[in-house]
């Protein structure tokens, strides 16, 4: 790889994420049991039985290597769990699986390419998990580098310490990283160098990142070790998404050798050999795609493509319109209006993850409004209510602090930028 990465003039830039992850932060998993059968409340997941059974069956599909391309269609009512189911899959695939969830709207973007938008959601839903056995060693440390390892650059400090005392050690570690960032590089790993064994250590990418190495995690304390010997730490896992590596390395100033294309080739190829060598695994994650039937025929072309690759993630598209045509390859997983009890439910494990307290009347009122309109604005007025509740100093939201809060978001209509949670006019309390 070339020694500095800059993508010049074509600096990547972020697609706008508007995710409203925090609605979904009660989802842990899809609720199913070992032989994938829904459980009625688990996991924050409640109700949609069939469509949680049908994600769990995929999953286990994609897993064993069983279907070729990973694109699923989840159709159903707004509010109907699209979002949620989806964020379980990729849960379910493990804690550091990434998620990542656009609008197709944001693809079209007037400051990207719909091409460029898309491959950075694909990017974003790729996680590198790095894995590193860090050793350490005390002894004469003659030498500091710091290696941007993610570029494959190495970056060598002319400092030289001659001290056993490790604290002395990352005091000019930082000093190291900060004149690093002056230049605008991100640091990666704090090499530490033994000059008479040869031995080297790796502080690992958390201390450059961290200017307190305290905060690190338990699992990245440094341990002093007798004259010479080394000991070796626990595993220390990182995972990152593509995207961030890109990113990392599209900022990395200095001679402009290479596009975006080529970086990003680059990137793969670097990849691909950590994964030969052990030293990392590829993750394919889930990309949730909202609104997808306004997608046009060049962005479908691309997923396509996209999807043949052997890195792409899980492809989640979800639409609440009638579809007129279907094409091959997806998966199609419907969604269902919710009972009643389920909505109850649902609303009371919102209330236990907001830490909000509702009346049996408010609970029952808010019930009745998510049927009249959608969970989701059921969902979001608990806050409101909340604060209302909160301002005339009661404990529980009663069925007077939501007509109240209804009120004050229909006052709000028009001023807010997303109108659609906005009350219909006929909501009965
Ligand atoms: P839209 O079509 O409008 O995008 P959607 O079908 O994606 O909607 P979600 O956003 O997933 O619906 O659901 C609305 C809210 O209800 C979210 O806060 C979600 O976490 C919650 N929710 C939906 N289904 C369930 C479920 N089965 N169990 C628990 N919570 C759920």
């Amino acid at each position: 790889m070339a020694a500095q990465i800059s993508t010049g003039t074509s600096e990547l830039r972020d697609i706008t994420r508007m995710e409203r992850i925090g609605a979904h932060s009660h989802i842990r998993g899809l609720g199913l049991d070992d032989r994938l059968e829904p459980r009625a409340n688990s996991q924050g997941m409640v109700g949609q039985a069939k469509a949680r059974k049908a994600a769990g069956l995929i999953l286990k599909m994609v897993q064993e290597g069983r279907i070729a391309g990973r694109a699923i269609l989840m159709a159903g009512p707004p509010s109907t769990g699209k979002t949620a189911i989806a964020m379980g899959m990729a849960q379910t695939l493990g804690s550091d699986v990434p998620f990542t969830m656009i609008a197709a709207s944001e693809v079209f973007s007037l400051s990207l390419s719909k091409t460029e938008a898309l491959t950075q959601a694909f990017r974003r839903s790729i996680g590198v998990r790095i894995k590193e056995e860090t050793e350490i060693i005390e002894g004469e440390v003659v030498e500091l580098q710091i290696d941007q390892s993610l570029t494959g650059a190495t970056k060598t400090g002319k400092l030289t310490i001659k001290t056993t005392d490790m604290e002395t050690v990352y005091d000019l570690g930082h000093k190291m990283i900060d004149a690093l960032r002056k230049e605008k590089v991100i640091a990666g790993d704090v090499i530490i160098v033994d000059k008479a064994s040869g031995k080297v250590t790796k502080l690992g990418r958390s201390f450059a990142r961290s200017r307190d190495y305290d905060a690190m995690g338990a699992d990245t304390k440094f341990v002093q070790c007798p004259d010479g010997e080394i000991q070796k730490r626990k595993e220390v896992v990182h995972t990152v998404s593509l995207h961030e590596i890109d990113v990392i390395n599209s900022r990395t100033q200095g001679f402009s050798l290479c596009s975006l294309a080529e970086l990003r080739d680059q990137i793969n190829s670097k990849v691909g050999e950590w994964k030969e060598e052990g030293k990392a695994e590829i993750i394919p994650g889930v990309l949730f795609i909202d609104e997808v039937h306004m997608l046009d025929i060049e962005c479908f072309s691309f997923l396509n493509r996209a999807l043949e690759d052997e890195l792409a993630p899980i492809v989640i598209m979800a639409s609440n319109r009638g579809m007129a045509r279907i094409r091959d390859r997806v998966l199609i997983i419907s969604t269902r209006p919710y009972e009643p009890e389920d909505i109850e439910q649902i609303i009371k494990i919102r209330c236990q993850e907001e830490d909000v307290n509702l009346t049996e009347g408010s609970l029952a009122v808010l019930t009745s409004m998510a049927s009249q309109t959608t969970l989701r604005y059921a969902l979001n007025l608990i806050s409101c209510a909340d604060i209302v509740a909160k301002k005339r100093k009661a404990d529980a939201v009663d069925v007077d602090d939501l007509r109240r809060s209804v009120q004050w978001l229909k006052e709000q209509q028009g001023t807010m930028i997303f109108d659609e949670e906005a009350p219909p006019q006929d909501v009965q309390m």
